[in-house]
């Protein structure tokens, strides 16, 4: 549980993060990931670890061109194999906070054979910054690798193709958001997960998540006296 007395360090928060995830199922099996950017400094989890058990100490910390300037007692400890991707929401997007999600929710969300995400008229949308209740979400869904590295160039291709995106959609894999501090990251990577979950459930219930409802009176054709 996130609490208003958490210390307000980098490597604290992560941790706090880390473990909050876990007990979603967004970072189950050493997935998903939480980095953190203050100062000129970059904060991120070391790669393949259990990461509701990550201590502070553990985080490695990297200067903004992306070399590590900490690194962890443990040697046998390796930086994140996400580092280029939150990277990309830093460079890209002046990202202070990035969250690598491997919810249940967003994987299924990807399973078709669109390259976007399209929901509409969902009040949790509102949560996504520059989106009101009457627009189209739309998230870029880009395609899975055999390493987490190589989406890199396709995550940036897709930052750059939807300027008012939050996030990118990995396909069969899970999803990458960002916010422009970890308050704003967390709250908008709930709200997403929220729609891909509606958006899921939706397609199982025979309504296109995409399509917007009908409003205003009833046709008066169908009005029974
Ligand atoms: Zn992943």
């Amino acid at each position: 549980m996130i609490t208003t007395t958490s210390v307000e360090d980098p490597r604290e928060i992560i941790c706090e993060l880390c473990r909050h995830f876990y007990a979603l199922g967004w970072a189950s099996g050493t997935g998903g990931g939480v980095s953190l950017r203050e100062g000129g400094r970059v904060y991120m989890a070391p790669s393949g670890v259990q990461k509701e058990r990550l201590k502070p100490e553990d985080l490695f910390v990297l200067d903004e061109s992306g070399e590590v300037i900490e690194a962890p007692a443990d040697d046998a400890l390796r930086v994140s194999a996400c580092a280029p991707l939150f990277f990309n929401a830093y460079r890209l997007r002046d990202a202070g906070a990035v969250l690598h999600s491997h919810s249940m929710n967003a994987m299924l969300a990807t399973l078709s054979s669109e390259s976007e995400l399209r929901v509409t008229h969902l009040e949790m949308m509102k949560g996504i910054e520059g989106i009101g209740y009457h627009d189209d979400l739309v998230v870029p869904i880009i395609e899975n690798t055999a390493h987490e590295r190589d989406l890199a160039d396709t995550m940036a291709a897709a930052i750059e193709a939807y300027p008012q995106s939050h996030a990118v959609l990995v396909r069969r894999h899970g999803v990458y958001v960002w916010g422009r501090d970890w308050v704003a990251a967390k709250t908008q990577a709930e709200c997403y997960d929220y729609v891909f979950e509606a958006a899921v459930r939706m397609r199982q219930l025979g309504f296109d998540p995409a399509e917007r409802p009908r409003i205003g009176p009833r046709d008066p054709s169908r009005t029974t006296h």
